[in-house]
């Protein structure tokens, strides 16, 4: 079942929203205009139909639908989705409160990953070359937490198990895996460098994983 916040993403467009309050010009795929949020003459605002995401490359502010909305109107993360959930006309109903925890414990569990990715990263210089050979510089990694997954079937389970997570709750959240043989979980990221994906609110609604390393 689809949150609210993704069924508003799924029936809205976010060319047709910014539209709705600055004038887009087609550049290729994408959009571009002059930046609504700081004062240029060369327009460095783009929006991309096909990710459906807006960036500025002259105040590097950017993201979704819902960070546009916030940030022209004002609007704190709330609003913005009462509002834009009457666009889409999606009712946004009272969540169950076992459902709503059960959510909030996802995000825990996800956001304690993100974590411990992070660290480990920190631990392994070989990898930090690496990604400085692939041009991300070190403030990038702070940035966007990315993290890494060591060679292991269980450096996140333990790690997690430190903290109070249980491998089923792990599982839920997509980063570990029931054997069905032997009945036992194992890490679903293993020698991968991670990045966290963080929703409107900022929290890590999940950890994806990106690239394999290359030895
Ligand atoms: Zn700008």
């Amino acid at each position: 079942m689809l949150s609210p916040v993704e069924e508003i993403k799924a029936r809205l467009d976010v060319v047709e929203v910014i539209q709705g309050y600055i004038r887009l010009h087609k550049a290729g795929i994408n959009y571009k205009a002059n930046c609504p949020f700081h004062g240029e003459k060369t327009a460095s605002f783009f929006v991309s139909p096909t990710r459906q995401i807006w960036h500025c490359f002259g105040c590097a502010r950017g993201g979704d639908v819902f960070k546009f909305v916030m940030e022209i109107e004002g609007n704190d993360f709330p609003e913005a989705l009462r509002m834009l959930a009457g666009r889409a006309g999606v009712e946004l109903k009272r969540e169950d409160p076992s459902l709503r925890s059960e959510r909030n414990r996802l995000y825990e569990v996800n956001e304690a990953a993100a974590h411990i990715f992070e660290e480990a990263l920190k631990k392994m210089p070989g990898v930090h070359d690496y990604l400085e050979k692939r041009r991300v510089s070190p403030d990038t990694i702070v940035k966007f937490r990315i993290g890494f997954a060591p060679q292991s079937w269980e450096f996140l389970l333990k790690n997690l198990a430190t903290r109070g997570f249980r491998a089923d709750e792990a599982e839920r959240a997509g980063l570990a895996i029931r054997s069905e043989q032997k009945g036992g979980y194992y890490d679903r990221f293993r020698s991968r460098i991670m990045f966290p994906i963080a929703d409107g609110n900022g929290r890590t609604g999940r950890v994806l994983n990106s690239l394999f390393l290359v030895e």
